[in-house]
Parts: structure tokens; C-alpha cells; sequence
């Protein structure tokens, strides 16, 4: 079983060490986690609200708290993580003043009687149990409430496998809920290694699993997710395309293309991580990224000055150096950073980025911006369908119809017109290809783990 390390990024210091749950301490947690199923649904819709409404309120409060444990956990600046939890916050917020509306049974005209009013058929949306979310270390909080808020809301109850070199946010995520006013078993932090998972995926009390993280851990996740026939939901990686057309506003399209692929030092799902540019416009655009990268200061995250902190850990700089190395072996060139010492990694541009250079064909997953080419909008297109991810995209053009038009060929799970790829609770959220299946956020993502149970009356 053994123990979890949590390491200070910035300084590699190591400042808490977790011992992993025994199977007889997961056996109780799992046992209460089905026994509160059950008695949540003795609990009133508004009442779950009220609980979601303190979570945002204590969200709020410890803002500064819960946003220091996820900077020394994972290194992001302490400003993004005030940021993120904030977000919880307004997510918070918004499920609990709209799940009953997105829980509410909705009536379906059928043979049993053929008109709305008569409700003769209708589809009701009920929780069904335990579901397993197994979570990454880039957004710790976030990406955690984005899966808890609406299943607690519609009555499932919750256990948590974190990245290992975040437990302490999972634990202090694990105090707030139970502060709240959630009962003690509704959202729980398993401390388990992902070697360790198998046996919670195939209990019976385990209804679905959610995994939010690279595409190896989706294979092996989704696997076993079939073998037990449980219900599942991946959100992977990507390698987002970030295409500018060249009647496209150049100053915002630059600065949002760094501020998208360089925030959370990279290392974000739907950061911006291939620049396609019409040929036409790429010495203009080359040269304000260029002089926007070279403004970023990176290093200590507790700093105001600094836009940048350390990347998560040295093994992750170690593997964005290897993909930069073969990048320019491969004929790129380097336009700004380039070094790295630890974890902390300079901010990066790399042109002349190809199809076959590992900087277009892998998911880099640090502060690594790249500069492609195309010599008109149908390559820029064809370019920006990867084969293996589809993800998000960004999309700039003056021309708004046409970039509707383009949005409909360009395969990813959403497509952003002049503005940065995000989450946002009231849009669905997630990929097609390898960047994974399902959705999270909005009413489809509060569905994913729901029974929706069909009612009919004759
Ligand atoms: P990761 O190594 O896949 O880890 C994610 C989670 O999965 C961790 O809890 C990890 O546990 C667990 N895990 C790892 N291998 C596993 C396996 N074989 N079976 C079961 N569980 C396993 O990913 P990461 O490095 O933390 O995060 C970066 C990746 O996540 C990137 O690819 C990024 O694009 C993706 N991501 C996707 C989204 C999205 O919404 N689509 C959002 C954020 C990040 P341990 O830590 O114990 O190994």
C-alpha cells in the first residue's frame, strides 16, 4: 500500500507524507458511503442545496486556505489557485440553483397517451449509488467539484481517488464537504494507489467511475470499467488546436494564445497547444508572441511578479524537455526559453512546428507554445483535426459565419470563437477520439451518473 509524498514544487521540499488506506479502513468507507446513498434520498432536494450553497459560501471564505494547500501541493501561482477555487464557488452556486429544474421528470409523449399534458410517459432522473471519480493533480479542486457538485446534488454520494501528490487537497476537499453540512460518507477521500483500483471499480456498491486524466490511465480506467460493467466517463488529454485566420484580430488572438497555453504552466487539458496560423499573417503573429513570452516571469508561485510558477514535478519538466529535444532535432525552431532546472521550465516558443515532430503529434503538457503554418484556412482546418485527440479548439476570425461554418468541421468536443478555451458550468465539457467520451458540467454532465429511468402509464 505505502505512503503518499507531497512535494513543494518550487523548492522540491517535502512538506506532508500520507499513509495509504488499508482495505479494511476502504471496506468502512465504502460500507458508509452506500448506507448515506440511501439515506440521502430521504433528504430534500432543497436541503442538498442549502449544503451546496454553504460549500460555495465556504469556499469563499478559506479562499486563501484552500488556495496556499494547492500551490504547495502542485505549484501553481497562488492568484490561479484563488482563481480555481472561486470557480468551485460560482459552480457551487450555479448546480444548486438549477438541478431541479435539470432533475425535473421530464414528460414524453408515446403509445401510452400522445400529448405532453396528458404525462402518460414520462422520464424521471434518479442517483443510482457510489460513483468512483479518480482525479488529476493540475486542477485539484476543480476538477474534483466539477464531477462532486452534481452528483451530490442529485443524490449519488462520492468517493475520491487523487492524484497521489495531491492528498492534502483531497483531505481538506473531504473537510469542507462534511463542514458544509454533507453528512460524513457523502464525499470521501480514498488515499489509494491507482494500482489499488481495481476492487473499488468492480464493488457492487460502486455504481459508476469518472476519471479525469492522461489517455493510458482512460485505457486502463475504461477497461475495467467494461469488465465490471460499470458505468464510465473520461476526460483526457489533448493537444488543442489554436487556429488564426488571417482576417483574425492579431493582438487579442496573441495575447489569449499565451495566456491559454502558458497559464497553470501549461499544464492544462484544454490549454492552447498548437498555434495554426495563415501564412499570411504568421510573421506579424510570430512577433507578438514572441515579445509576449519574453514578458512572463516564472519562478517562486507565492510571488505576485511571477505569471508562472514551477510545473508540478521534475519527472513532467523532464518529459516536456525530452518532446522539446526531439521537436527541434526535428527540424523546429527555438524562439524564446527553452531551459528548465527541477521543475521549474522557462516559457517556451517554438516555429516551424510539423505533423510527425513529437510537438504536434504528442499532448505536451508544460509551458510550451508552437507556431504552425498553413498556407490557407482548408489547411489550417485539416491541420487542426489531429488524429488521435479531439479535445477543444480555438478558432479566430473577424467573419463569424464563416467560422461557424468552420466550427462544424473541426473535430473536438467545443470549439471557441475569438476567446480562450475554458470550462464553464453552463456549457458541457469533454472530448471525442482519445481525449476520452461523456461529458461533464451543464445538464448532460449531471446526467452521466443518473438512472434515467423510463415511467409509463397505461
Ligand atoms: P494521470 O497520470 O493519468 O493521473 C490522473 C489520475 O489517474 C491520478 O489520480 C492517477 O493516480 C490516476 N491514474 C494514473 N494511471 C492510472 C491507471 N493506469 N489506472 C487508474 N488510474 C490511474 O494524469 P495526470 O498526469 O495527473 O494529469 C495530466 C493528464 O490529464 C493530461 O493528459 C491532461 O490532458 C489530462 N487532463 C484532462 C482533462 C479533461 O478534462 N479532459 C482535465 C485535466 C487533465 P496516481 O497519481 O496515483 O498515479
Amino acid at each position: 500500500m505505502g505512503n503518499f509524498k507531497s512535494v513543494y514544487p518550487y523548492t522540491q521540499e517535502t512538506i506532508a507524507e500520507y499513509a495509504a488506506h488499508t482495505p479494511q479502513e476502504v471496506e468502512k468507507k465504502l460500507a458508509l458511503g452506500d448506507a448515506i446513498f440511501r439515506q440521502l434520498g430521504q433528504v430534500s432536494l432543497q436541503q442538498r442545496c442549502d449544503w451546496m450553497m454553504q460549500v460555495a459560501a465556504l469556499l469563499k471564505e478559506q479562499a486563501n486556505e484552500h488556495a496556499t494547500i494547492i500551490t504547495r501541493e502542485m505549484g501553481k501561482t497562488l492568484k490561479e489557485a484563488k482563481a480555481e477555487v472561486l470557480k468551485c464557488a460560482v459552480s457551487a452556486e450555479y448546480y444548486a440553483q438549477h438541478i431541479a429544474g435539470m432533475l425535473q421528470p421530464k414528460p414524453v409523449p408515446s403509445d401510452a397517451g400522445n400529448s405532453y399534458e396528458a404525462n402518460n410517459s414520462y422520464i424521471a432522473y434518479q442517483p443510482k449509488g457510489i460513483i468512483l471519480a479518480i482525479m488529476p493533480w493540475n486542477y485539484p479542486y476543480w476538477q474534483v467539484f466539477r464531477f462532486a457538485i452534481p452528483n451530490l446534488l442529485a443524490g449519488n454520494t462520492g468517493v475520491l481517488k487523487h492524484a497521489s501528490n495531491v492528498s492534502g487537497c483531497a483531505l481538506a476537499i473531504e473537510r469542507l464537504f462534511l463542514e458544509a453540512g454533507f453528512p460524513e460518507g457523502a464525499f470521501q477521500a480514498l488515499l489509494l494507489s491507482s494500482k489499488d483500483i481495481e476492487p473499488i471499480i468492480a464493488d457492487d456498491r460502486v455504481q459508476g467511475v469518472t476519471l479525469t486524466g492522461s489517455t493510458p490511465a482512460g485505457k486502463n480506467v475504461g477497461q475495467l470499467a467494461g469488465k465490471y460493467i460499470k458505468k464510465s466517463v473520461l476526460e483526457l488529454g489533448g493537444s488543442d488546436p489554436f487556429v488564426v485566420l488571417k482576417d483574425a484580430d492579431l493582438d487579442a488572438a496573441a495575447a489569449v494564445a499565451v495566456k491559454g497555453r502558458m497559464q497553470n504552466a501549461g499544464q492544462s487539458c484544454i490549454a492552447a497547444k498548437r498555434w495554426i496560423v495563415e501564412n499570411a499573417v504568421a510573421a506579424d503573429f510570430t512577433h507578438k508572441v514572441t515579445a509576449l513570452v519574453q514578458q512572463l516571469h516564472q519562478g517562486d508561485p507565492f510571488a505576485e511578479a511571477n505569471q508562472m510558477g514551477p510545473m508540478a514535478r521534475p519527472d513532467l519538466a523532464e518529459e516536456l524537455d525530452k518532446q522539446l529535444q526531439q521537436s527541434l532535432q526535428q527540424g523546429a525552431t527555438l524562439l524564446a526559453g527553452g531551459k528548465y532546472e527541477g521543475c521549474n521550465f522557462a516559457p517556451t516558443l517554438l516555429a516551424g512546428v510539423r505533423p510527425g515532430m513529437a510537438a504536434f503529434d504528442e499532448e505536451t503538457f508544460g509551458p510550451l507554445g508552437t507556431i504552425i503554418t498553413a498556407k490557407d484556412e482548408q489547411e489550417a482546418i485539416a491541420l487542426a483535426n489531429h488524429p488521435s485527440f479531439g479535445l477543444g479548439a480555438a478558432l479566430w476570425t473577424r467573419d463569424l459565419e464563416k467560422a461557424k461554418q468552420l466550427a462544424s468541421r473541426i473535430e473536438s468536443g467545443s470549439v471557441f470563437i475569438n476567446e480562450l478555451m475554458h470550462s464553464d458550468p453552463h456549457l458541457p465539457f469533454g472530448g471525442i477520439k482519445q481525449s476520452g467520451y461523456g461529458r461533464e458540467l451543464a445538464s448532460e454532465g449531471a446526467h452521466e451518473f443518473l438512472n434515467i429511468k423510463t415511467i409509463y402509464l397505461k
